[in-house]
């Protein structure tokens, strides 16, 4: 009896030894590889965000989207549901800290369909700078917004622009392609500007459970034309006098192979994209030059 319970006190001290050394190697193991990080701002912990701000060396992606009518067959947080897609696969392969929803751009065009969010032209703006200055307050010295939104195309580079107007110590870049130019499966339709063959082809990759095949011919996306004025004269109506019904293409056409196509496209443009504003240590030097030089632009050499 006695016999049995010393070796039994002598059988678990060995076995808690040879578990304590396997602990030991297990954890010098996982401390040689650095541990795998979220991309997702809101899903880091303070301590990890600035882990997360040293490994992406500064640079934190915006990803852009927008809520409004998407023909009558997607969601209407499309934008906002691929850009991301696009960003967050980006940023795994590329790491970057991504910003969390953002939906607060210019849409003022589909204030007359159901379910869209326009804010006014002041907030759009405000809220955009103080979003990048909280950014760039908490180390993202290089904000990369990713536009998911066509109606944000001249909002974007004006925002960029307007950068200069007084000093910052960051950079704001601005990604604004969704679809490449050429290549992948052959698309069968011309017009294919909004919910049409290229975003319903990429919402059946990045969000299927949210798209309607069967509605997408309920309506009509035909270009209506009904503005007749030359080239180069722009009007803030143009898209409605073409796209009443906030559909522009026919999204019947989509399939999976032209949406895998383009989506891996658009990851891997974003990759490129961080990879080269890492990389990028001109832009915030000559920012900082033009700034000083905007203060006596009359001692300012040729
Ligand atoms: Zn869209």
């Amino acid at each position: 009896m006695i016999r049995t319970r010393r070796s039994c006190t002598v059988l678990f001290t060995l076995m808690s030894f040879l578990a304590l050394g396997r602990a030991r190697l297990a954890h010098a193991q996982t401390a040689s590889l650095p541990p795998k990080l979220s991309v997702h701002w809101e899903e880091l912990t303070a301590a990890d965000f600035r882990e997360g701000i040293r490994r992406s060396q500064g640079t934190c992606l915006l990803p852009f989207g927008i809520l409004e009518k998407h023909g009558p067959h997607l969601p209407l947080g499309t934008d906002l549901l691929d850009v991301r897609y696009a960003a967050l696969h980006a940023a795994e392969q590329e790491y970057a800290v991504v910003f969390p929803e953002y939906y607060f751009g210019q849409i003022a065009e589909a204030k007359h369909e159901p379910g869209t969010i326009a804010y006014s032209r002041s907030l759009q703006m405000a809220l955009l700078q103080e979003t990048t200055d909280e950014m760039a307050r908490n180390g993202c010295k290089k904000v990369l917004i990713v536009n998911g939104h066509g109606g944000n195309e001249h909002l974007l580079p004006y925002f960029a622009q307007t950068q200069l107007d007084k000093p910052h110590d960051y950079v704001v870049y601005v990604f604004d392609e969704r679809t490449p130019q050429a290549g992948g499966p052959a698309k069968k339709t011309k017009i294919d500007m909004h919910a049409g063959e290229s975003e319903t082809s990429k919402m059946m990759i990045s969000r299927p459970d949210t798209v309607h095949l069967d509605r997408a011919t309920n309506e009509s996306g035909a270009d209506q034309a009904r503005q007749k004025l030359p080239d180069g004269v722009y009007t803030g109506i143009w898209w409605y006098a073409r796209f009443p019904n906030h559909y522009s293409g026919d999204g019947s056409a989509a399939t999976k192979e032209l949406g895998q196509y383009q989506m891996s496209w658009w990851i891997d443009s974003v990759v490129k994209a961080i990879k080269a504003i890492k990389a990028d240590d001109v832009s915030l030097k000559l920012q900082t030059e033009f700034y000083e030089k905007t203060t006596h632009p009359l001692e300012t050499q040729p």
